[in-house]
């Protein structure tokens, strides 16, 4: 299939490039490069554009079978503050895009979805029947394409897949692709960079949680484990099956400060850390159920936290030895 991977030049876009092409799909990647990176689109067919923009977006429709939408603004604290953004590019941006495809006669996408929909879930592991009611407008913007996608289903045929990612992290194998955001703000890097001495002390947000530990609780899911769930999921669609909206998680929950020990394991270093009060909006503990995958799509996460902090450690090494823009 030839499949346009909007957002391709991202974190998890270019990880889900690379497995796509891996198992002999055409890939061709747009992004607006405002968040990613070309360097992270090497060795794909990258076209530069907006997806605001429709008649770059007409143009590089014409001959996909598929689409895969990752591009969009997701600091839940930023969106916050300037709404604005995050409405423009995510609600406005993903209409755009769906409107071009439809009139484009493609009927297939899969869409970065996040468990930001739900809210602070009355229970975990969360399962994808509970109400969504996020609490910030990343979580709202998110919804609401999720909610488009359902109409334009019905009304239209247009299949879609709505991939709830949890906390995604870690990257891929080979050492040359990873995560890099302007400011970092996740755990995962920042806990390397303290380790490794480049970054400031890591600044644990809450110690008073109703958790174990009382620290915060996530589900951290591998990269290529998120690229592999698109990969099922673009397979489900192929079969002409119904639509989908899942979480992508492992279903295990770890602690700041369990993650703060993995990093330390990995490194064979200490993580300078202070604790700090809570980060407003952030829920006590968030953990998918992923039953669902694995019954409709047949996918289920292969890496643990191991992985996810050993490759993220290698990238980030990786990364420090390198110019990247
Ligand atoms: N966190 C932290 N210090 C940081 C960044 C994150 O204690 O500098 C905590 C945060 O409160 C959350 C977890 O780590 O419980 C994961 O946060 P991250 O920003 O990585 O992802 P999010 O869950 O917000 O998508």
């Amino acid at each position: 299939m030839v499949v346009l991977v909007i957002g391709g030049a991202g974190y998890i876009g270019s990880h889900t490039a690379r497995a796509l092409k891996a198992v002999g799909h055409e890939v061709i990647i747009f992004d607006n490069l405002s968040t990613g990176y070309e360097f992270l689109a090497a060795g794909f067919k990258l076209v530069k554009g907006d997806v605001l923009d429709k008649s770059a977006l007409t143009s590089v429709l014409s001959g996909c079978d598929a689409i895969m939408h990752f591009a969009a603004h997701a600091y839940v604290g930023e969106s916050v503050t300037n709404p604005r953004k995050y409405f423009r590019n995510n609600v406005e941006g993903g209409l755009a895009l769906l409107n071009a495809a439809v009139d484009a006669g493609i009927n297939k996408i899969i869409f970065s979805s996040t468990c930001a929909v739900y809210g602070v879930p009355a229970k975990v592991p969360i399962e994808e029947n509970i109400p969504r009611q996020p609490v910030n407008p990343y979580g709202v913007s998110k919804l609401f394409f999720e909610q488009a996608l359902e109409a334009y289903d019905r009304a239209y045929g247009f299949r879609y897949a709505s991939l709830r990612y949890f906390n995604a992290a870690g990257a891929d194998e080979s050492g040359e692709i990873g995560e890099l955001h302007e400011p970092e703000t996740h755990l995962i890097p920042l806990a390397l960079r303290a380790a490794a001495g480049v970054g400031p002390a890591l600044q644990v947000f809450g110690s008073d949680y109703p958790t174990p530990d009382g620290t915060c609780i996530r589900d951290y899911i591998h990269v290529n484990d998120l690229a592999t769930a698109h990969l099922r999921a673009l397979e489900h669609l192929e079969a002409g099956k119904e639509s989908v909206a899942v979480n992508v998680g492992t279903g295990v929950g770890e602690s700041v400060r369990e993650v703060i020990s993995a990093v330390e394991k990995v490194t064979g270093k200490s993580v300078p850390h202070t604790v700090v009060p809570r980060r407003p909006g952030d829920p006590p503990a968030l953990v998918a159920n992923p039953a669902k995958a694995q019954s409709l799509l047949n996918w289920k996460a292969t890496r643990g936290l191991n992985e996810i902090v050993s490759t993220a450690w290698s990238w980030e090494e990786h990364r420090r030895g390198v110019r990247v823009r």
